[in-house]
């Protein structure tokens, strides 16, 4: 991707509310999502703009869109995905133009443009596999700190690899989604064996979701520049997870149901693309990674990211620091042959920063639960309580515009009662 018209920071649009400079969807946005309206019932994709949604399927089904087949009258983002990069950029150069061109095509359909509050917004793209990652230096080593001690706090392997596992498509959620409280193996302190009871331990983790665009064949690896052009765009991500399951069942293998119940992600794909502009190089890498996870370019994004607990920001961070990139997790996946798919979701891992307000899970924030954290209503959290509301937003901020992720949020439920 290169930096081209779509990026000027004073371009502006005819749809007024975008060009305000705290706008989250502001023209050199463009996000896509899946929306219906009360209107019209029919899932269908489209832009984000200001305080509306440019419906896409009206606009390629006028034949005004480079796709070559229908892209935009799909469910999911997966068909357009798969188009590839060339005909990612060409889409958004045309709709860029449209958008601020006052005398536009695009003013000469009705209802094509359809207010933000007056749609309902679904998972944008189907999940083909889910993979977690463990990429900021911070969180592994506070989480190893805490589960295994400082002097054990990184494991041998972390520096020279991007650690993740493999999670579950079917528990990804899109941002709205109620979040039921799991229930599972718990080792108490003080008892011997393991009980079966809902996690008391409930926690979010902070990350970016990396959604991988076009695909690589079984057998075959990329490299990390290669990594780079096959990621579609991001979201932001909550990965939810029990701790008290998890500190039980980790081992040897990894998390399992502790992070298994659901993963919620925001409604809006913000592109590669647009992110171009805010490109930035992590912390440097010492020892240096191997030839196969050597990066030249600047793969890390700046974006401001915060994390609401009700009303109360509880933690605000930056993308930008993590140790690996994006475009190193996918090169690293794919290094062993294994095949990377239109829709496969990429967590970049907890996303906390050196101080202590910047964590990106209760975990740390509350150090395990011993410094509890207040609220402004006065009540007091280490983990979360049945009713809890978490929301996640990011933007990265431009010369008088902003990209915005818009939101990613969830209300905790009591576990369902016993089978
Ligand atoms: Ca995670």
């Amino acid at each position: 991707m290169v930096i081209n018209s779509t990026h000027k920071a004073d371009l502006k649009s005819w749809v007024e509310a975008a060009n305000e400079p705290m706008c989250s969807f502001s023209i050199q946005n463009l996000p896509y999502g899946v929306f219906n309206s009360n209107e019209n019932l029919e899932k269908r994709i489209g832009v984000a703009i200001g305080d509306h949604v440019l419906d896409l399927n009206m606009i390629e089904k006028a034949g005004l869109l480079p796709t070559p087949k229908p892209a935009f009258n799909k469910q999911s983002l997966n068909t357009f995905m798969a188009m590839g990069p060339k005909i990612w950029s060409k889409t958004r150069k045309i709709i860029s133009q449209e958008l601020s061109n006052q005398a536009s095509d695009f003013r000469g359909f009705s209802n094509v443009l359809i207010p933000l509050k007056d749609i309902n917004l679904f998972m944008p793209f189907m999940v083909s596999d889910y993979t977690d990652f463990y990429a900021s230096r911070e969180h592994a080593t506070n989480v190893g700190t805490m589960f295994r001690g400082a002097d054990n706090a990184l494991m041998p392997n972390w520096l020279h690899m991007p650690i993740g596992y493999n999670g579950r498509a079917s528990t990804v959620v899109v941002s709205g989604t109620d979040v039921k409280r799991p229930r599972g193996q718990i080792k108490l302190p003080g008892l011997d064996a393991p009980v079966f009871q809902p996690s008391q331990k409930l926690d979010i983790e902070l990350e970016m979701g990396a959604v991988v665009g076009t695909c690589s064949d079984i057998g075959s690896s990329v490299s990390v520049d290669q990594a780079q052009e096959m990621i579609f765009g991001y979201v932001l991500l909550n990965d939810w997870s029990a701790r008290d399951i998890q500190v039980w069942e980790y081992q040897p293998l990894g998390p399992f149901l502790g992070k298994a119940f659901a993963t919620t992600i925001s409604p809006w794909i913000v592109t590669t693309e647009a992110l171009e502009p805010f490109r930035v190089y992590g912390p440097s890498q010492n020892p240096a990674p191997l030839d196969y996870l050597k990066q030249a370019a600047p793969h890390n994004y700046d974006i401001e990211l915060e994390v609401h607990l009700q009303s109360t920001i509880i933690s605000k961070t930056n993308y930008q620091n993590m140790y690996w990139s994006s475009a190193q997790q996918l090169a690293h996946h794919s290094s062993g042959g294994c095949a990377m798919r239109t829709g496969d979701l990429l967590g970049s891992g907890t996303i906390s920063g050196s101080n202590p307000k910047s964590m990106g899970s209760l975990l740390e924030l509350t150090w395990n639960g011993e410094n509890p954290i207040e609220l402004d209503d006065g009540t007091t959290r280490t983990f979360l309580k049945d009713g809890d509301t978490i929301t996640l937003s990011g933007y990265a901020q431009g010369d008088g515009y902003r990209i915005g992720f818009g939101y990613s949020t969830g209300s905790i439920k009591p576990p369902s009662s016993r089978p």
